[in-house]
């Protein structure tokens, strides 16, 4: 049992201007929440000894392991709309990147490890509720098969971080394919740093979309794999919360689970984050604030887009107006194989969409109703339960003219089990004292969220009127 870590770090390598070379503040008193087990197997990384002294110490930022070259990212972004020429880890720092074992580049980096030149205002440090809140939704949409920065540990440092009210501080260890962002190329373009901008770019490109051909290229490629991954987050009524810039990767994996939140009854216009006052990111507009940020991205990579200004906005702009149409076949993608159909037929959308808007007039349970369908219980879900028989009986006909297996893919597109707010909030408080079984237990009953056991049916059950969580607040 060694703690060994086979780091191979590219991003280190880059210019200087990319990051602050800085190791994580050292803190009190680490103690160990949770190991990964099988992430931590993934990376070649004995658990074990993730989880021995050695380990969390070093989960904790409090000793630099062997081969690590720790640093700050420097990026910048668009929040809530408005310009931020400077973010970057402010809470965070990369340890370095590993191979996986099927030969994937990842980053590993503590979240919440001390103040960086990045941190502004903020005090560099994160409380255990979103810690916690973190690892159970990034571990749940990853068993969800949605792209995900993953949690391979969670510690608490045995120092208090004051927000609202004193509470424990942690550290969480985010695994990501990389830590780059829109923001990290709006950054270098902002400076009019070209040199640093094609690094990043090339880097990109290498990293995550080989075989894209330059910056048009890159583009093209992080359209494509957002588009792919919004449409599969509206398929599990997931809310990000915080679609800024910033928070927007260029692998196409989820990140940033601050405000997130999955709904319960479905309504098109949720929002939960508290400090989303004007419903910028409320759940049906995640499809178009998507856009607007791959039009940043878009505007960002003009200047390695050829000596043609002109040229490159008509391209750029073309491949940007490509979104809607690519949006429109991922999400039908996701939402035909939710309602059991493996065929294409015109009229698909409309029925998809007169189902969604029966929900939202009848308050149904989003993940209940989609894994209800078929069953007596869907018309259930609806509070004028015969407001759903005209559509069954139209959905049956489609079925009919389909003739696949229905059951089967519906089965396999629709979890019985999300990561429920108030369940969230109950592990969290439940941390708080000190009792981590609600969050041993979530995590364990939310890695196969397509099949649960019959004892497990009340983490399938929406809140009471007294447990609906209204709002979620961001892990600053
Ligand atoms: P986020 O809302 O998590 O996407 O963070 C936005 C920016 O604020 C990023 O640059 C973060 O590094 C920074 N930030 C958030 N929380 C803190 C904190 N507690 N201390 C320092 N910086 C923070
Ligand atoms: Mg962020």
């Amino acid at each position: 049992m060694t703690l060994h870590i086979a780091f191979d770090n590219s991003y280190a390598a880059l210019p200087a201007q990319f990051y602050t070379r800085m190791p994580p503040t050292p803190v009190r008193a680490p103690g160990l929440v949770k190991v990964n087990a099988g992430l931590a197997a993934e990376l070649g990384i004995d658990a074990e000894a993730l989880a021995s002294d050695a380990g969390v110490a070093m989960l904790a930022g409090n000793a630099v392991p062997e081969g690590a070259d720790p640093l700050a990212q420097v990026y910048a972004g668009h929040q809530f709309g408005g310009w931020s020429p400077q973010l970057g880890d402010g809470r965070a720092i990369l340890l370095g990147e590993v191979r996986d074992r099927d030969g994937k580049r990842r980053d590993i980096q503590l979240k919440g490890s001390g103040p960086t030149p990045y941190s502004r205002m903020g005090d560099g440090r994160a409380w255990l509720g979103p810690v916690i809140r973190e690892y159970v939704v990034s571990e749940a949409m990853h068993a969800l098969g949605i792209p995900t920065t993953r949690a391979l540990a969670a510690v608490t440092t045995g120092e208090t971080v004051l927000r609202e009210a004193p509470f424990p501080g942690a550290v969480l260890t985010r695994v990501a394919a990389s830590h780059i962002r829109v923001g990290t190329f709006q950054y270098f373009a902002a400076r009019q740093d070209i040199a640093a901008l094609q690094a990043l770019a090339d880097h990109a490109i290498a990293r995550h979309h080989p075989r894209a051909e330059g910056a048009l290229g890159l583009l093209d490629a992080v359209i494509d794999a957002q588009a792919r991954l919004v449409a599969r987050w509206m398929g599990v009524g997931f809310i990000h919360g915080v679609m800024n810039t910033d928070n927007t990767t260029i692998s196409g994996e989820t990140i940033d689970y601050g405000p997130c939140a999955f709904m319960d009854s479905y309504h098109p216009e949720t929002v939960y984050s508290s400090i989303d006052q004007f419903g910028r990111y409320a759940f049906n507009r995640q499809p178009d604030i998507l856009v607007w940020n791959l039009a940043q991205l878009a505007t960002a990579l003009l200047p390695l887009m050829g000596e043609d200004r002109e040229a490159a906005i008509e391209a750029a702009t073309a491949s940007v107006h490509r979104f809607p149409e690519m949006f429109r076949a991922e999400w039908l993608a996701v939402f035909r194989a939710k309602i059991g159909l493996a065929s294409a037929e015109d009229g698909d959308a409309d029925l998809i969409h007169r189902l969604l808007d029966l929900m939202a007039q009848n308050q149904a349970d989003f993940t209940n109703t989609f894994r209800a369908l078929g069953t007596p219980a869907a018309r259930d879900q609806f509070t004028d339960p015969t407001a759903f028989d005209g559509w069954e009986t139209k959905w049956q006909a489609r079925l009919a003219r389909d003739g696949g297996d229905a059951a089967s893919l519906m089965a396999q597109s629709n979890p019985a089990v999300i990561p429920r707010n108030h369940r969230v909030e109950e592990a969290i408080q439940a941390a708080l004292s000190e009792d981590f079984a609600p969050f041993g237990r979530l995590m364990s009953v939310l890695s196969t969220p397509y099949s649960f056991a019959e004892g497990d049916t009340d983490l399938t059950k929406p809140p009471t009127e007294q447990g609906v969580v209204r709002q979620t607040f961001c892990g600053t």
